[in-house]
Order: C-alpha cells, then sequence, then structure tokens
C-alpha cells in the first residue's frame, strides 16, 4: 500500500473540527498515513498545539480573522477571504511537498469549502467530500438543487418551525418530511443567504465527477436507504467520527477531539459530581458551540428543569461581545431569574467535555439541539435525547431520532416558536420516566450505541468501507 500523505481541509468550526480531527486519527491508525490538518488561525489560536497524534501536523492560515469572525464584521468580505486566502495556502502547501519529495495524495475537505476540490481540481489531485452531516441530508440538499426545489420552497415558504400537515417524499428517502424537518437554510425567510450558493457549488464540483466518492459520518446500518438514495454518487459512511475511547474502549487516552475551541469549567468538579448520582439520574443540557438562545427561552428551560425535579448539568457558553472578547459578565447566566434554584439542583458550565459526560452512567437523557456531532455522540453512549433543534441540519436530525432510531422525543414549540418549561417537562417525563415510551427508547438508545460501536471496529462497516477507499486512491 502506498505511503498516503493527505491534506485535510476543514471549515474553523467547532461541529466541522471534531469529526475531522477524529478521521484524521482513523486515516493514521488505519494506514500509517501523514495528515497535514488545515484549518484559520483564528481557530488554531484557540485549539493551541495540545496532545498531537503521531502522523498528525498542523498547518494554519491566517483568513485575515485571526481574532476570529465578530459580530459586525462583514459577512461578504469573510467568505471571499477565507476562500482566497485558504486556496492560496493549500496551493502553496501541494507545491512545496511536492518539491520537497513529499506529495500529497489526496485532498479531503470539509462542507463550506468547496474552493479545496477547486484546487485539487488545477493540481490534478484526488480529492474528496468529507460530508459531517446525516448522509439524508446531504440527499435533501442533492433533491434541491435537482428539480426537487420548488417542491421544497413550497412547503417551508411559511416558516421554519411550522410542522405543515402536508408531507413531502423524496426517491429514496424513507421519511416523509415537513417544514420542520427540512434543513433551516431552504426556508424563505432564512437569513444566511451564503450557505446554498456554497452548498451548490459543492454539489456542481461533484457533477464535474464520474461516479464520485463522499464520505459521510455515519454508518451503514443508520441510514441504509439514505446512503444508496442516489445512484450516481457513491455515499459511504465511516463514522461514527467520534473519540476512540467512547467506542471500543481500546485507546483510554483518545478521550476528545483535541479541538475544544472553549474553555472547559475550571472551578467546577462538574464530572465528579456527575458520576456520584445515581445511574441514569441526570440531565445534560447543551446547544452546542454556536446557537444563542433567547432570555425568554432560557427562562423556560430552567422553569422546566426545575419542574421536573431532577440533577441537571447546563452548559450555558460565555456570551461572546461585539469586540469578540469572551464577556466575563456572564450576562445571559446572571438573567436567568432562578439562578440560586438551579444551583441546589443542578450544575451550570460554560463548556465541558461531552464525550465524557455522556458516556457517564449517571447520565440519563441528554436535552440537545441536534447537532449532528451530539447527534452521534448520544447514539454511541446510548443516551436518549429530548430532541430541541434550532436551525441548519438540526430539525432533519430530529426527525430522523424521532421518527427513525425512536431514541428520543422532540419537543413543540408555542405559537411564539418558544418551548415552554411545561413543553420541556413532559418531554423529559417522557424519556426519562417509567413508562412503555421511556423504556422503548432506553431500549433503542442501548441498540444503536451496540451497532455504532460495531460499525467502527475491525472488520465493521466503517472500517471496511474506509480500507475500500483507500486501496482505491492507491
Ligand atoms: N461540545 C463539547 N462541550 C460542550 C458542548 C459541545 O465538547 O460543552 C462538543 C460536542 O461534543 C460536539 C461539538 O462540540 O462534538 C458540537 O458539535 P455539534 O455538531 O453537536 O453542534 P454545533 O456546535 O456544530 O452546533
Amino acid at each position: 500500500m502506498v505511503q498516503h500523505r493527505f491534506l485535510l481541509v476543514t471549515y474553523p468550526a467547532q461541529g466541522h473540527i471534531n469529526p475531522s480531527l477524529q478521521f484524521a486519527k482513523r486515516l493514521i491508525n488505519t494506514t500509517g498515513a501523514h495528515v497535514t490538518f488545515v484549518t484559520s488561525l483564528s481557530a488554531h489560536h484557540r485549539i493551541g498545539n495540545g496532545s498531537i497524534p503521531d502522523g498528525l501536523t498542523y498547518a494554519p492560515f491566517s483568513d485575515g480573522y485571526d481574532d476570529g469572525f465578530k459580530p459586525g464584521d462583514n459577512i461578504d468580505h469573510y467568505w471571499s477571504e477565507l476562500r482566497r486566502r485558504g486556496a492560496q495556502a493549500i496551493t502553496d502547501l501541494v507545491v512545496s511537498s511536492a518539491n520537497e519529495g513529499h506529495p500529497y495524495t489526496c485532498i479531503v475537505y470539509t462542507i463550506l469549502l468547496p474552493w479545496a476540490a477547486d484546487v485539487a481540481h488545477e493540481l490534478h489531485l484526488p480529492n474528496v467530500l468529507l460530508w459531517i452531516q446525516p448522509a439524508t441530508v446531504f440527499d435533501i440538499y442533492y433533491y434541491y438543487f435537482n428539480g426537487y426545489k420548488d417542491l421544497i420552497r413550497d412547503n417551508t415558504s411559511s416558516g421554519t418551525n411550522d410542522a405543515l400537515p402536508c408531507a413531502i417524499g423524496l426517491p429514496g428517502l424513507p421519511l416523509s418530511l415537513t417544514s420542520r424537518d427540512l434543513p433551516s437554510f431552504m426556508v424563505d425567510t432564512n437569513p444566511y443567504t451564503f450557505v446554498l450558493p456554497l452548498l451548490q457549488e459543492h454539489m456542481d464540483l461533484l457533477e464535474r465527477e464520474t461516479h464520485p466518492t463522499i464520505l459521510v459520518n455515519t454508518f451503514d446500518a443508520l441510514e441504509p436507504e439514505a446512503l444508496k438514495a442516489i445512484e450516481k454518487y457513491n455515499l459511504i459512511g465511516v463514522g461514527p467520527l467520534i473519540p476512540t475511547t467512547f467506542l471500543d474502549g481500546k485507546d483510554p487516552s483518545d478521550k476528545s477531539s483535541g479541538g475544544d475551541l472553549f474553555q472547559k469549567s475550571k472551578d467546577s468538579p462538574y464530572l465528579e459530581w456527575l458520576n456520584l448520582k445515581p445511574e441514569g439520574s441526570v440531565i445534560y443540557v447543551s446547544f452546542g458551540s454556536i446557537s444563542v438562545l433567547e432570555k425568554a427561552q432560557m427562562e423556560e428551560i430552567a422553569k422546566g428543569l426545575l419542574d421536573c425535579g431532577r440533577p441537571f448539568l447546563w452548559v450555558i457558553r460565555e456570551k461572546v461581545d461585539k469586540k469578540g472578547d469572551d464577556n466575563e459578565s456572564k450576562e445571559e447566566e446572571e438573567m436567568l431569574s432562578c439562578r440560586e434554584e438551579l444551583e441546589k439542583l443542578g450544575r451550570i458550565v460554560p463548556w465541558c467535555s461531552q464525550v465524557e459526560v455522556l458516556s457517564s452512567p449517571s447520565l440519563g437523557c441528554f436535552v440537545t439541539h441536534c447537532g449532528w456531532n451530539s447527534s452521534l455522540e448520544s447514539m454511541a453512549s446510548g443516551v436518549p435525547v429530548v430532541a430541541f433543534p434550532q436551525w441548519t441540519d438540526q430539525g432533519t436530525n430530529a426527525k430522523l431520532i424521532e421518527d427513525a432510531w425512536k431514541t428520543g422525543v422532540r419537543v413543540t414549540p408555542n405559537e411564539k416558536g418558544i418551548v415552554t418549561g411545561e413543553e420541556l417537562k413532559r418531554c423529559l417525563e417522557l424519556v426519562m420516566g417509567s413508562g412503555e415510551i421511556g423504556e422503548e427508547m432506553r431500549r433503542n438508545a442501548k441498540k444503536w450505541k451496540d451497532l455504532a460501536r460495531e460499525a467502527v471496529s475491525e472488520g465493521g462497516s466503517s472500517d471496511k468501507n474506509l480500507r475500500a477507499f483507500l486501496d482505491r486512491i492507491d
């Protein structure tokens, strides 16, 4: 087998960096490959050099926003600089490595960075998209850009959170989808207008190839139909891309992605507190690394948690102000009217080691925004969820969790778009209670945990898919 050298290019957000770093480790452990990990300096500064596995090198580049993109910065300028400077940086890396006699053999790039594939084409290098969302979401985007736009837009024209009575079916996908189940960027009120053109560019690039392979952070048993829905593409499951300690336990040092962009709680021994709680008793609440909830919504979550009366661990990230400084005033947390009562029952932290939290036997339920990494991490730990999606792919992920895998229940917002404390409590009682529904979700969560672990074990479907892909680029 060829000694591979991969250039792995990733958008500088937590939900992109975590699975990419895991994929890098998977490549290194499977083939002894060398991986150069490329992302913006802004992210690299925050990650630091921590513990870098053998075979991995960081090659950060300046996108012109070295202190990170801040509220108030010009979004169009940011994206054009990221593209211009990123393309130049990877071109320079490829050329200089070849000149030094260590040529790269493949460029792997994640979503929102189609220019990485352009560079690879220009330099005649094999390249592959690492799709870090479910295969189902890839398919929905594919259909949106290939004949189904009107059908989808007709169904989403009245807002993100409405579960419209009419549902649409898309070829090869088993679930029918209503407005709230579709990626939020397709809704006509979507303010992130730069996203769809980038996704279209990805699809156009794939069109140029014959039967291209797309590596997907999923596994065969999880999305069998979605992986096969588009015949002209070869979607292969190589996930779940999460630290191996939580999958096969073989490498106890691989406990985190190693790419945290946020500081973990220093002064609160939350893991010790968690592990002392009875089995299955604690609620974990987190909305990931990007979403910021309105004050009214935070108050309702607090109310629901207090009414539920179970211990909880709640991640409330510190706010970033206009200048981009982490705001030490902890405005968001302090605004909670019942902070003292909350602290008697649970713990509030600005960031935690999520995979460690999810693997604690004390954990009973994850109230999650359904980011794809959080969804896979809870699945691989066998933790049922209350699905509380916000935007992007999260509505689709919530649909899969509730209706395909049946490992959780989804909240229903009221007419103002707020999920009330009462509604949250109702969902928590369903998932954690002793009734038939809760029992079934816990049984399903256990089943999916076993299947997720099987997929990445030696000879499992994701392991075989990755090896077959590597053989093809030899
Ligand atoms: N995460 C973490 N600690 C926290 C909250 C989140 O380590 O306190 C990690 C989590 O394990 C996941 C990532 O951040 O790997 C969030 O990715 P996801 O796709 O779930 O959501 P996003 O942040 O992209 O919305």
